[in-house]
């Protein structure tokens, strides 16, 4: 992979390719960038609405043991319009642990190991990983199949012992 786009993904994913090897050709930096997106914006969105959940839960169970309920739901639906505001109001102080948020489970800090090819295609090793992270492995992985590894066009798996992708213009000599 020529250094532009190695340091770009190094530096852009910083976080999570801080121990990772790269070692795959040019053809595939695009469908890297968007995975790599993809799991730093899930880690960071599931971040957010952990914390977001444990500080609702926080002062709601606050407000329910002080009393103050009502000066919390005036505060918290203080932008929402009439009449849906009266109307969560009054669900929320008719039962308030009903609206306990689900807090998500903790995402502990994923790294990726290494990034090859092998068998043709594109490998990606992560050392923390959950169903949506996984499927967003194997949808990127299964992209490369049909993803020239040297230019990125469109590409098929070639060869007999050593298989590649490539398009036309990018099918190895030794191929006869
Ligand atoms: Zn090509």
């Amino acid at each position: 992979m020529k250094d532009e786009h190695y340091y770009y993904l190094r530096n852009t994913y910083s976080q999570l390719l801080k121990h990772s090897s790269i070692e795959c050709d040019d053809g595939w930096f695009n469908i890297l960038d968007k995975l790599c997106g993809n799991i730093q914006s899930y880690i960071s969105g599931r971040r957010k609405a952990r914390a977001q959940s444990i500080k609702w839960n926080r002062n709601l169970l606050k407000a329910i043991n002080d009393n103050s309920l009502e000066s919390f739901a005036e505060k918290v639906y203080s932008n929402f319009k009439s009449p849906y505001k009266e109307d969560r109001i009054k669900e929320l102080l008719d039962d308030p642990e009903k609206f306990l948020k689900d807090v998500p489970d903790k995402i502990h800090k994923a790294e990726v190991t290494q990034i090859k090819e092998k068998f043709a295609t594109l490998r990606f090793y992560i050392d923390s990983s959950d169903p949506y992270i996984n499927g967003l492995i194997q949808m990127a992985e299964s992209m490369t199949e049909t993803t020239c590894a040297v230019c990125g066009n469109l590409g098929k798996i070639r060869g007999d012992h050593w298989i590649y992708v490539s398009c036309e213009e990018h099918k190895r000599d030794k191929e006869i």
